[in-house]
C-alpha cells in the first residue's frame, strides 16, 4: 500500500535502468564488471560491492549491456505514444558522463535512439489515424547550460545565448514564448532538424564529452489533435532529455525545484502526466561509487 502511495504522489513515474557494455579500453585493461544480472527476471541487478557484499536494486525494467536498441524502444514505446492520447508525457536520461544517455536518446546513424524512434512511431500511428484523427507534429530543441536556455532551431542560435523565459500558463503548463517549433510532416524532417540542432550545439565546446557532461539537451515534440468525427482538440507535450553528467551537476539540480530544468519539466513532472527516467550506468569496477549514487538516487525518485 505504502508503495503505491508513493507512487501516486510522484505522479506517474517510471524508472527504466540500462547498463552499457565495457568498452574496448575497459576490456583490454581487464576490467570486471560488478553488475550482476543472474536474476531471470529483468527486473532487477545486483551490485557486487568493493567488500564482495551485493547491494540489490529493482526497477520497472532493467536493461542489460546486450539489450540493442530495439530492445529499449519497445518498452518505451507504450509510454511516449501516449501523447497522441493527449497524455503529457517526459523522457529523460539521467546518470554518469559514459554511461550512455546520448547512446539511449540520440543513439547513432546506425543505431539510432529512442528520439528518433519515438518521431518515427508517432508518424506512423498518425497514417494509421488517417480519416479520424488529424495530427500536427512540431519539434523544439534546446539547451538549458548554467541556467541559460539557447534555441538550437533559432536562426541566431550560433550567437550569444539568446534569453528565452519560461512562462505559467493558464493550465498549469509551462510555455517559452519565442521558441522555434518546427512543423515535421516526416521522419526526414525530423532526421535533419536532430542534425542541425546537434550541429548548433556543438560549436565552441571542446569536445562531445565536455558539452553533454555540462549541459542538458531537450526536445520537445508538440502534438495538436483534432478528432475528425467528434470535433474534440487536444494539444500534448512531449519531452525528450538528455540530462547533463550527473557527476558533474549532482543530483541536486535535478530535484531543486527553483532550477530552470525543472520548470520547463514542471507540467510534465506531475498530474495526469507520464514520465520516465533511464537511470544509465556502467558495469565498470572504476565507476563503482558513481554507479551506486545514480541507482541510490532512482530509486527514491520511484
Ligand atoms: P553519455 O551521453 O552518458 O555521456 P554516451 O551516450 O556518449 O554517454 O556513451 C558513451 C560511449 O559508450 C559512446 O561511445 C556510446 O556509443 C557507447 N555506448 C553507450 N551505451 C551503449 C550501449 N548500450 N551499447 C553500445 N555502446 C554504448
Ligand atoms: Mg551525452
Amino acid at each position: 500500500r505504502l508503495y503505491n502511495e508513493v507512487i501516486e504522489l510522484k505522479g506517474n513515474i517510471r524508472v527504466f535502468c540500462r547498463c552499457r557494455p565495457l568498452n574496448q579500453n575497459e576490456i583490454a585493461s581487464g576490467t570486471a564488471s560488478v553488475i550482476d544480472f543472474e536474476s531471470p527476471l529483468c527486473k532487477d541487478l545486483q551490485v557486487i560491492c568493493s567488500d564482495s557484499s551485493k547491494k540489490q536494486f529493482k526497477f520497472d525494467h532493467v536493461f542489460r549491456p546486450e539489450d540493442n536498441q530495439e530492445a529499449v524502444f519497445a518498452q518505451t514505446k507504450p509510454i511516449v505514444t501516449s501523447v497522441l492520447d493527449g497524455y503529457n508525457v517526459c523522457i529523460f536520461a539521467y546518470g554518469q558522463t559514459g554511461t550512455g544517455k546520448t547512446f539511449t536518446m540520440e543513439g547513432t546513424p546506425q543505431q539510432r535512439g529512442v528520439n528518433y524512434r519515438t518521431l518515427e512511431e508517432l508518424f506512423r500511428i498518425s497514417e494509421e489515424k488517417d480519416g479520424i484523427i488529424r495530427y500536427e507534429l512540431f519539434v523544439s530543441m534546446l539547451e538549458v547550460y548554467t541556467e541559460k536556455i539557447r534555441d538550437l532551431l533559432a536562426d541566431n542560435s550560433n550567437q550569444p545565448t539568446k534569453k528565452l523565459e519560461i512562462k505559467q500558463a493558464a493550465e498549469g503548463t509551462q510555455e517559452v514564448p519565442g521558441l522555434v517549433e518546427a512543423r515535421v510532416y516526416n521522419t526526414n524532417d525530423v532526421w535533419e532538424l536532430l542534425r542541425s540542432g546537434s550541429r548548433v550545439r556543438s560549436v565552441g565546446s571542446t569536445s562531445a564529452n565536455e558539452l553533454s557532461s555540462r549541459s542538458h539537451c531537450l526536445l520537445r515534440v508538440t502534438v495538436k489533435g483534432q478528432n475528425l468525427i467528434n470535433g474534440q482538440r487536444t494539444r500534448s507535450h512531449l519531452w525528450l532529455v538528455d540530462l547533463a553528467g550527473s557527476e558533474r551537476v549532482g543530483r541536486t539540480e535535478v530535484e531543486d525545484r527553483n532550477s530552470k530544468l525543472t520548470h520547463i519539466l514542471q507540467s510534465s513532472l506531475g498530474g495526469d502526466c507520464k514520465t520516465l527516467m533511464f537511470v544509465q550506468i556502467s558495469p565498470s569496477a572504476a565507476d563503482l561509487g558513481e554507479t551506486i549514487c545514480s541507482l541510490n538516487f532512482a530509486s527514491r525518485v520511484r
